[in-house]
């Protein structure tokens, strides 16, 4: 029994969930990894070029601002963590800053990356643009067209955008591709994995590398609210990055109540949907045991939501033990719940935010918070990349 919900267990488990179940051609670049991120993370010189980057370059601590009109709105203290305000618009930069160091300690010359709504290829592409190694997005056909200025982003930055044209060409089809380029490139190219899914020990290594989202916030929140402690921290749920680093520091003070928001989609019984944690069953995806969206046979089931970076048929290994456990509590918003979300911040506070962040905003109306009680929602991302989704549906939005 593990005591801390930090730290997977040695092979990589929280619970029953995560591992490492790879073709045995990866075996190498996994171990190589399993046995040297600790090291590499804890070592001065890592720790130091990390924190300057992450100050200097993504523009680190990010604000947390107290948001007063959406606070009176909903009857309780609403504070944004503003990763929207990163260098990329999003909190993917702080995995792909500390991957990319890790990868030059590694020797690696190369990198490869999957996307869905292009948020993390252009991170990677980012970092790989600052560091000087070549770069090879992975990327479904359909979040091609539906994220064009992410596409142009990463071409802008010198990397090669390749299309997944299998399944229903989206994330989960981009991840396999980039894991068959890892098969046949083992030895110089590392694979930037952009959230808390995959082998261990990536699930691991990515919640620490985001785990700075919930340091600063405890102590922003002592500055501005006299307690490290807030009553319930909310962040929306893809793979699981943001809320990983947003609750991580936190996992273990059981009085903060953690809340983890998915895609309903069309709705969970509409057939479109990516609420993983409700229609999800265990099983395997891209290299570890989680709760995963399924048919009777074990054939992956497609997952639909509005926002490309929620449409992944599985959720990391972290958030599946958090939910099993009853440590986090799950809660699934739709597309319409989150273009009224988009609107209400918008009009409120100033702030457009990413279609996946106003999933998180969107479960404001359902937590129950008091009116003293502290809310932290974790701001993932901006919305400029959605500009488009938000012309098509401006119907709902105006
Ligand atoms: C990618 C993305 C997400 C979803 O990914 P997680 O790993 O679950 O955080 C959420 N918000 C934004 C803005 C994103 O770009």
């Amino acid at each position: 029994m593990s005591t801390s919900f930090q730290s997977p267990t040695p092979r990589g488990y929280y619970g029953e969930f995560g591992g490492a179940f790879v073709p045995e051609m990866l075996y190498p670049n996994v171990e190589e990894l399993q046995q040297r991120y600790l090291d590499i993370l804890a070592d001065a010189d890592f720790q130091a070029e990390f924190q300057q980057l992450l100050r200097d370059y993504v523009g680190r601590p990010t604000p947390l601002l107290e948001a007063r009109r959406l606070s009176a709105r909903y009857g309780t203290r609403v504070f944004l963590k503003r990763e929207d305000l990163c260098h990329t618009g999003a909190h993917k930069i702080n995995n792909t800053v500390g991957q990319i160091l890790l990868a030059k300690r590694l020797g690696k010359k190369r990198i490869i990356a999957e996307t869905g709504a292009g948020q993390h290829g252009v991170a990677t592409a980012t970092v790989c643009a600052l560091m000087g190694l070549p770069c090879v997005v992975y990327m479904g056909a359909v979040d091609m067209e539906r994220q064009r200025p992410n596409v142009a982003r990463m071409r802008l930055l010198g990397a090669e955008v390749r299309s997944a044209r299998s399944g229903s060409q989206t994330l989960k089809d981009a991840t396999n591709e980039a894991i068959r380029d890892w098969i046949a490139n083992p030895v110089d190219t590392h694979y930037i994995i952009g959230s808390v899914v995959g082998p261990h020990p990536y699930p691991d290594l990515v919640a620490r590398l985001q785990s700075v989202i919930s340091e600063e916030m405890r102590r922003q929140l002592l500055a501005q609210t006299g307690s490290e402690l807030p009553a319930y921290v909310v962040a929306c749920v893809g793979g699981g990055s943001n809320a990983a680093g947003a609750f991580y520091h936190f996992l273990d003070e059981p009085s903060v109540q953690l809340v983890a928001v998915e895609a309903a989609g069309r709705g969970l019984d509409s057939g479109h949907s990516a609420a993983t944690s409700v229609l999800g069953r265990p099983g395997i995806i891209h290299g570890s045991r989680t709760l995963l969206m399924q048919d009777e046979h074990g054939q992956i089931t497609e997952p639909y939501s509005l926002s490309a970076g929620l449409d992944y048929p599985g959720i990391g290994p972290l958030h599946a033990h958090l939910g099993a456990s009853g440590r986090a509590r799950f809660v699934s918003i739709t597309d319409d719940e989150a273009l009224t979300a988009v609107s209400e911040l918008s009009r409120l506070e100033g702030i457009i935010p990413a279609l996946e962040t106003a999933h998180a905003l969107a479960a404001l109306g359902q937590l129950g918070a008091g009116p003293e009680e502290v809310v932290v929602v974790n701001l993932s991302g901006r919305g400029d990349k959605d500009l488009e989704t938000y012309l098509n549906n401006l119907d709902k939005l105006l």
